[in-house]
């Protein structure tokens, strides 16, 4: 039987799930909120694991794409302190293929493929339980009925509502994203310090970390501990002077208005933040530009839901976690899953509930392996925003094969 599958979210999670079912034969309506492919910057690289994100590209066929596409080499890491000491420096084997690095938009063209996606249709919200099956509503006013509706459309799910009253939770820490282009030829010390992978630099409570991407740009990652309305409020940024100081929380000279689609402003404030770092590591922040601000959010360790009939989640509308490696790896391996169980039972259901039990199954599998990563990206992010720096470089050794 041809069950009628929508997919809401065509990133990493929702085209995996579509390109599985496609080349499975099933057809999924794919539904993106983006008017286009383009229609924003995709963001830097990521890098996909062996036994997850790579596994879900060998079920969707591509994995001879994305090793044609990918850089081994961006594997490589330095570390450094704040003072500019070189204290790791680790590369990968030419052959190491264990966290090989692609962009962002790379993978979205290689996942996207022959995919018909429906751009500039944002889904307000979906309920289930009609005569016709689960009923999705578009911001244009119009709806739309399907026999299985899959959220997979991030941190911000408009479908979570219809199965969890969950919403994610600040964690505490910013990230400020700035770009640096062309760093081989304009900022030729910054492309050394980087070299071919990524440079980190830990300090406390904070860390500056550069990433090279394809073509010879880099991003630029400033994250630090800080309350969500920091800019407008900077004493209650991590810096323990001032947190010991509970006068100064409500000085009238402390208070600033950053206006955070300034750049420049953002620049200095960030450059004040890091104040006393080597310079070469402080270059990273004085040639960036297109800064954005990131307040990690996440969702409880243990996300999980009382299965509702004809709708479920993948990605990070299931299990939003700190940024550390393993969101889009098992955003895509959980697309891919969930589409081979469904491919596989089609053959044999002959009811749109029989579904069910093929979902039901899923769920359980990736709240159990989310939870674990969950677990492990969020003492992480305490490890590398940390007020001891070592901690970070003990992470590294404990994660990295020497
Ligand atoms: C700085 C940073 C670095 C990271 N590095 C890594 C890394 O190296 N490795 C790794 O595995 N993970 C990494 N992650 C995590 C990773 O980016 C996410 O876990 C991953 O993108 C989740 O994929 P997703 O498809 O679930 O959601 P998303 O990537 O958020 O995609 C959701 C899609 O849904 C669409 N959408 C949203 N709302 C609607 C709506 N109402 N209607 C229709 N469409 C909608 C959006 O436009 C988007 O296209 C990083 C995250 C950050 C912030």
């Amino acid at each position: 039987m041809r069950h009628r599958i929508a997919v809401v979210g065509g990133g990493p999670a929702g085209l995996t799930f579509a390109r599985v079912l496609h080349r499975h034969g099933h057809p999924v309506t794919v539904l993106e909120r983006d008017p286009a492919p383009d229609a924003r910057p995709p963001g830097g690289t990521l890098d996909l694991h062996e036994g997850l994100g790579q596994l879900a590209l060998h079920k969707a066929g591509l994995l001879a794409d994305f090793r044609a596409l990918s850089r081994s080499e961006g594997q490589a890491m330095r570390i450094l302190d704040a003072d500019g000491t070189v204290l790791r420096d680790w590369r990968p084997r030419p052959d190491d293929r264990a966290n090989p690095e692609i962009d962002r938009g790379q993978l979205r063209d290689l996942l996207l493929g022959p995919l018909g996606v429906q751009w500039g249709r944002g889904v307000t919200r979906v309920v289930p339980g009609a005569r016709d099956g689960v009923v999705v509503h578009f911001a244009d006013g119009r709806q739309e009925a399907f026999d299985l509706v899959v959220g997979a459309d991030g941190a911000w799910s408009r479908v979570r509502p219809a199965i969890s009253p969950v919403t994610p939770h600040y964690t505490g820490v910013t990230s400020v994203e700035a770009s640096l282009t062309d760093i081989d030829i304009r900022h030729p010390g910054l492309a050394r310090l980087i070299g071919d992978g990524s440079v980190a630099v830990y300090g406390v409570n904070r860390s500056l970390v550069a990433q090279r991407t394809s073509g010879g740009h880099a991003k630029v990652y400033a994250t630090f501990r800080a309350a969500l309305d920091w800019q407008t409020n900077p004493d209650r940024e991590t810096n323990p002077d001032r947190q010991m100081n509970p006068d100064r929380e409500t000085n009238p000279d402390r208070q600033m208005n950053l206006d955070l689609a300034d750049g420049e402003a953002l620049r200095s404030h960030l450059l004040a933040l890091f104040d006393g770092w080597a310079a070469p590591v402080l270059d990273l922040l004085r040639h960036g530009t297109a800064f954005v601000r990131r307040p990690l959010y996440v969702l409880p360790v243990s996300h999980t839901w009382t299965h509702v009939s004809g709708v479920t989640l993948l990605g990070d509308a299931a299990h939003l976690m700190p940024p550390l490696g393993a969101g889009a790896n098992l955003a895509m391996l959980e697309g891919a899953e969930l589409a081979e169980s469904i491919a596989t039972a089609t053959a044999t259901v002959t009811a749109p509930g029989d579904l069910d039990e093929v979902v039901r199954t899923f769920e359980e599998q990736m709240w159990a392996r989310a939870g674990r990563w969950a677990k492990i990206t969020t003492a992480g992010l305490d490890r590398l925003v940390s007020p001891d720096p070592t901690e970070a470089l003990a992470l590294f050794d404990e994660v990295q094969p020497s």
